[in-house]
């Protein structure tokens, strides 16, 4: 700890000469293989690491370690832009608009800048339909989008027309999508993995979700009987384990089209 911030400074751990501290932050899991004993070989680049637990918090990338999660977490970008203005005449309120599948959303900010989310329709087409859907590269930048919010003001709001607003920051990333839209959260030794747990499938809504999952998961991992309650529909089951059908087959047969 470092005074007065207290806050962790983790180079001076690490240089420290008495510290004896080994980072496997920011490494790549290669592998997880289960041992004769039910712990894990945790296989990175950097090498190896014997864990008698462990947990899989990968969301839209699970299925790369963890093959069977293949049609159960579908990797899904999402983008959003920040529309900046220096008019304080701007939207009073938050919006959501369906059109029918695809959802765009805006949140309003105080300074009375937009952030813009959403921009389905512009995944029907290449390269998006190839690149946003059921794809984890995210070294993937979807112009189309980012010019599909530039505009979305002024578009689709009478009052908004001439205000002049700037798109100045756009931003992308990989979600990880379920069929039935709730995370897998919970103990995966039922399921032929002793010793791991796994909270992931957030389809994008981690934020309000992550912190009861994560506390929950951290009892079960404890052995003890969690006191923090999650939703039943988050947690492991047999049925959902089982689960066979894509996000994108489902999408299709509930809607009629599928936003690729
Ligand atoms: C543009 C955008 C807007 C969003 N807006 C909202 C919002 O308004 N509200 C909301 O609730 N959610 C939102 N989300 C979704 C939210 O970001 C996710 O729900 C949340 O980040 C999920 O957290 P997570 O820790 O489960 O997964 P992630 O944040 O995706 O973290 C997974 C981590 O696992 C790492 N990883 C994967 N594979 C490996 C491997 N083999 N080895 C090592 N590391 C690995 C990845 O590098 C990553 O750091 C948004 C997402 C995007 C992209």
């Amino acid at each position: 700890m470092s005074k007065p911030e207290k806050s962790m400074q983790t180079l001076r751990l690490h240089t420290h000469p008495q510290a004896s501290l080994r980072s496997c932050f920011k490494q790549t899991l290669l592998s997880l293989e289960c041992l004769e004993d039910n712990t894990w070989m945790v296989k990175t680049p950097r090498g190896h690491v014997h864990a008698k637990k462990v947990v899989v918090a990968t969301n839209a990338y699970t299925r790369a370690l963890l093959p069977d999660f293949w049609g159960k977490i579908t990797p899904v970008k999402g983008v959003v832009s920040h529309l900046q203005t220096e008019s304080n005449k701007t939207l009073e309120t938050n919006m959501v608009h369906t059109i029918p599948v695809e959802i765009d959303y805006i949140s309003v900010r105080d300074d009375g800048s937009l952030v813009v989310g959403g921009g389905g329709q512009t995944y029907k087409t290449s390269p998006n339909r190839e690149m946003m859907v059921d794809n984890a590269d995210d070294s993937y930048f979807p112009e189309e989008t980012r010019q599909y919010f530039a505009g979305y003001a002024n578009r689709n709001y009478k009052s908004l027309t001439d205000i002049k607003f700037v798109n100045d920051y756009t931003w992308t990333g990989c979600m990880g999508f379920t069929e039935d839209g709730f995370p897998f959260v919970g103990d995966l030794t039922a399921y032929g993995r002793p010793n791991m747990f796994i909270s992931a499938g957030f389809t994008g809504h981690g934020m309000p979700r992550i912190f009861s999952c994560s506390k929950y998961l951290s009892e079960l991992i404890m052995g003890k009987e969690p006191a923090t309650s999650i939703p039943a529909p988050f947690m492991l089951s047999f049925e959902r384990m089982s689960m066979q059908t894509p996000y994108l087959d489902s999408l299709s047969e509930k809607c009629g089209t599928a936003p690729v």
